[in-house]
């Protein structure tokens, strides 16, 4: 059987690479290719500026309205096709299909809606100064800007950043991840389904090394937003840089889970299982070093560890899987190591820790058993590196002291969770945690219009309502005396 070629969507079309050639997409839950997707190179790249450069004044000129209108059926549209697309992202990335509905495909219609609405309402500054003189900011589109986003939330991540890029008024070059392009490929299908004139997005699939870099290295991308490794952001950094391009980097993670012993204990602990293995804990904002206080220690592990062995690890297709296959083979081996180092490293692993074998549809894919550590000092490589699986350390601690310096130990610092039912000393923790985002009694209840982002190696700039669209403009300061 000929398998579904995945197409590029370049100047409102949908076209093979130019070299022909294409890559392998796995499907992780059964760990066979079902799809190709095109291996584009430079010249793909090059193509899809000369057509966003085509149509860019035309669409900054359009009026806010009609943006609105175009931007706004696209959500329509992604709701309509959403149980097409929640299968898509399942197959493609080995999530709970369950998973796909809930969230991501939901928060992919959110983001065209928040940010088509959001645009109509965006005004800009203006200062006056002591009845001499009036300034004003003018916040243009910035032309053409790329967006480049990772695997483990593909069409959630992918739309974050296209949405507001498109209702500021650009033109965007974007990139999904290689290792999960379908959704990506099917939103080119409802854009031009929406209207979307052509060349005002432009989907190119391919390889970071290729596709990336040449978006990151081209003069006339003025933009680049950016979500994916701490690694691949330094790389982008230092082409983009010396360019003085505007930088949107959101990167890894190691967030603390603080757990304190006055909490609301059945919250926390369901919560607590959410935040550490949704979509196998492949996701950034997951806490994967749960602190507790050494009072709720004990009746916490045993309550959490069996709480974890009772998750069911099965085909994501399959209603009732808690956890589905993790995206890829060598990104299962990689998870897989770290509970090797954790021994190394004088850890237990009180669950999990393995590849899971299933029966029948899925016995090759990609699967691993929901883990958790403990034993740890919080300084060792196990708590100090990304692993970004369904893996969790659990450690004790006598102080809010003590915590905090455990908690920002890392050199990460994008989200961290807090529980505890005293209001003094959640602002007080709140205020000294390192992470761009705190939770306080919940975890990922996200409201669009907050900054969403991280400090130290988690990243540069922040995403979200207002912050996102002063990233995609140029603001120009006006000063009339009279
Ligand atoms: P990755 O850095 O390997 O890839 C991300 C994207 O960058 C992909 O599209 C990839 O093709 C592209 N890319 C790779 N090399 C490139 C280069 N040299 N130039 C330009 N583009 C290049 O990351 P990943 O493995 O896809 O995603 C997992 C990582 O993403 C984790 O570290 C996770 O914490 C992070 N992440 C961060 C956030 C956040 O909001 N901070 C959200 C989700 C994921």
């Amino acid at each position: 059987m000929e398998l579904k070629k995945i197409q590029n969507y370049i100047g409102g079309k949908l076209l093979p690479p130019i070299s022909n050639n294409y890559l392998n997409n796995f499907n992780p839950a059964i760990g066979e290719v079902y799809s190709e997707i095109p291996d584009s190179s430079i010249e793909d790249v090059h193509l899809a500026i000369v057509e966003a450069q085509k149509v860019k004044d035309e669409w900054a000129n359009l009026a806010l309205e009609k943006r609105f209108l175009i931007l706004n059926t696209i959500a329509e549209k992604i709701e309509e096709r959403r149980e097409e697309l929640a299968l898509a992202e399942s197959i493609d990335n080995g999530k709970p299909i369950s998973l796909a509905m809930a969230v991501d495909i939901p928060r992919a219609a959110s983001n065209f809606r928040f940010f088509a609405t959001a645009i109509m309402h965006f005004a800009s500054e203006s200062h006056e100064m002591a009845g001499d003189a009036i300034n004003y900011t003018l916040r243009k589109p910035i032309g053409i800007v790329g967006c480049i986003s990772p695997w483990n939330l593909p069409l959630y991540l992918f739309t974050w950043k296209i949405a507001p890029a498109l209702a500021a008024g650009n033109c965007v070059i974007a990139k999904p991840s290689e290792v999960t392009p379908m959704t990506a490929y099917l939103l080119s299908e409802i854009c031009i389904e929406a209207g979307l004139p052509q060349g005002v997005l432009n989907i190119v699939h391919g390889l970071g090394s290729t596709v990336g870099e040449a978006m990151v290295r081209h003069p006339q991308i003025k933009a680049i937003s950016f979500t994916g490794g701490t690694n691949t952001g330094a790389r982008i950094a230092s082409i983009a840089a010396p360019m003085f391009k505007k930088l949107s980097l959101e990167l890894g993670g190691k967030n603390p889970n603080i757990i304190f012993a006055d909490c609301d204990y059945e919250k926390m602990l369901n919560t607590t299982i959410r935040s550490s293995f949704a979509n196998q804990g492949q996701i950034c904002l997951c806490g994967s070093r749960i602190f507790v206080e050494r009072s709720l220690y004990a009746k916490f592990k045993e309550d959490f560890v069996a709480k974890v062995k009772a998750l069911k690890v099965g085909d994501p297709l399959v209603e009732g899987s808690n956890l589905g296959a993790v995206v890829s083979e060598a990104h299962m081996q990689k998870v897989l190591s770290y509970n090797n180092l954790a021994k190394e490293e004088g850890g237990t692993i009180l669950c999990g820790g393995e590849r899971v074998q299933l029966e029948g549809r899925c016995e090759n894919g990609w699967f691993i058993s929901p883990t958790v550590i403990e034993g740890l000092s919080y300084d060792c490589r196990t708590n100090q590196e990304e692993i970004f699986g369904p893996v969790v350390t659990i450690m004790p601690f006598d102080t809010e002291e003590e915590v905090l310096k455990y908690a920002n130990s890392v050199k990460y610092g994008l989200a961290s969770t807090l529980w505890t039912a005293d209001l003094n000393r959640a602002h007080r923790m709140a205020e000294q945690i390192e992470a761009g985002i705190v939770w306080v009694n919940c975890w990922l209840h996200r409201d669009l219009r907050t900054p969403f982002g991280g400090t130290k190696a988690s990243g540069v700039g922040r995403e979200g309502g207002w912050e996102a669209l002063r990233f995609f403009t140029e603001p120009k300061n006006v000063c009339i005396q009279y």
